[in-house]
């Protein structure tokens, strides 16, 4: 995973045209991003080719509009944005190949940035098609991919493109890369791995590829429930996918024969009816959970031997919160637990790298994001990647 060039191998790339993949999928709000973060984080690697004399293309889709121009998914909208997180003006400009953009690089000067329409108008794009992929490389003498949350997907932006330029991994991309590898890829021992959210159906690829790889595995919110009721425990009406009992056996079998050691919890938070602070919030052992009762996260007891478990290892891998986090006080374990895996972090003794949506809000929440070695905001492609799978954007990359 390492063997990927990165902007430190580039020449001089005075006058060069750069094709710059970045993530631009923005969420919006009346016509102006509500969160810059994807800029600011691109933002190295454009302004380091820019600097470097380059004229920079950058390249991203935006929205779902199907292989078809569309009025309200033009790239355009974001312009603005990108224009105060770089404190630069740049060039639209509404194709992503042909003459329009030919004219476009003869008017940029070395250092300018020019920001190509949607790149997802065009169906080249998504089906991966050769041929629409020479079409743009045509126009660049190096491809740049900083989009790591893109590279689950092969498309011509994020794949194919590497096959007709030399092809290189922005700053985001190579950061990226070396904290998952430093997770999962080549980890400093004992690892542990937390695994939780709602449902165990979502992440059965990621338990296989983790029971293998890590020597504890934490699993928490609602998917500990269907591994409790596995296990013959009475959950109420937790959220519990009774179907999955077999699969949560043999993983925590595959789980026996790794090496694994699953941490399951054995004390729970429960309440008859979900909302907050609810009159019939409790702490209970995990046998004494009643019929009418739900489990909305994990309890302080477990949280205690958890960290107790995060001091004896080097290495955590983080997906999912523990509780229902989004309602009070159903964050108190992932809160808790987040503060000491981030005061180990700090401390030198553990490298921490969490991702998924919810997981980062969570942190976030916590007030640890910040104190984390990494947090992934890929969505997707760190699913993929937690599941072993390989993606195809930095395949491309590692050729
Ligand atoms: P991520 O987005 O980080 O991958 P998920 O989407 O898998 O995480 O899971 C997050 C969701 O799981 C949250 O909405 C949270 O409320 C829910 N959740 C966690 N524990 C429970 C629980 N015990 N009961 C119901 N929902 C839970
Ligand atoms: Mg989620």
């Amino acid at each position: 995973m390492s063997n990927f060039k990165t902007l430190d191998d580039l020449g001089d790339i005075t006058g060069k045209v750069v094709l710059l993949r970045v993530d631009l999928n923005l969420p919006m709000k009346d016509g102006s991003a509500t969160d810059v973060t994807r800029v600011e984080a691109v933002k190295p690697t454009i302004l380091e080719l820019a600097d470097k004399g380059a004229k920079v293309l950058l390249l991203a889709h935006f929205g779902r509009p199907k292989g078809q121009r569309h009025s309200t998914m033009s790239t355009s909208f974001v312009q603005g944005d990108v224009e105060k997180v770089l404190g630069k003006e740049i060039m639209f400009i509404p194709e992503v190949m042909g003459p329009v953009v030919e004219q476009s690089i003869g008017i940029l000067r070395d250092g300018d940035i020019g920001l190509l329409d949607n790149v997802r108008f065009w169906p080249g794009e998504e089906a991966n098609d050769p041929e629409f992929a020479k079409g743009i490389a045509a126009h660049g003498d190096l491809y740049v991919n900083d989009a790591f949350s893109a590279a689950h997907r092969a498309h011509a932006s994020t794949e194919g493109l590497a096959h007709y330029l030399p092809a290189y991994a922005g700053r985001a991309m190579e950061a990226e890369l070396k904290a998952l590898d430093a997770a999962l890829g080549n980890p400093e021992a004992p690892v542990a791995a937390i695994v939780g959210g709602a449902k165990v159906s979502t992440k059965l690829d990621v338990l296989h590829n983790l029971v293998g790889r890590v020597q504890h595995l934490v699993i928490g919110g609602g998917m500990a429930n269907t591994f409790l009721a596995a296990k013959g425990v009475d959950v109420g009406k937790s959220l519990c996918e009774h179907d999955l009992a077999d699969t949560a056996n043999r993983i925590m079998d595959e789980a026996d024969h790794a090496g694994c050691t699953v941490h399951l919890p054995y004390d729970v938070v429960v309440a008859k009816e979900f909302a907050a602070n609810p009159p019939s919030l409790r702490t209970s052992n995990v046998h004494e959970v009643a019929k009418d009762e739900m489990i909305l996260d994990i309890g302080p007891l477990a949280v205690e031997a958890l960290g107790d478990v995060l001091k004896t290892c080097r290495t955590l891998v983080w997906n999912g919160p523990l509780g229902a986090f989004e309602t009070e006080p159903f964050d108190a374990a992932t809160v808790s637990l987040a503060k000491t895996a981030a005061a180990l972090t700090q401390d030198g003794s553990l490298i921490s790298v969490a991702g998924g949506g919810d997981t980062v809000a969570a942190l976030a929440q916590a007030g640890v994001k910040d104190d984390f070695t990494f947090v992934s905001t890929a969505g997707g492609a760190f699913l993929e990647w937690m599941e072993g799978k390989d993606l195809p954007g930095v395949a491309a990359l590692t050729a």
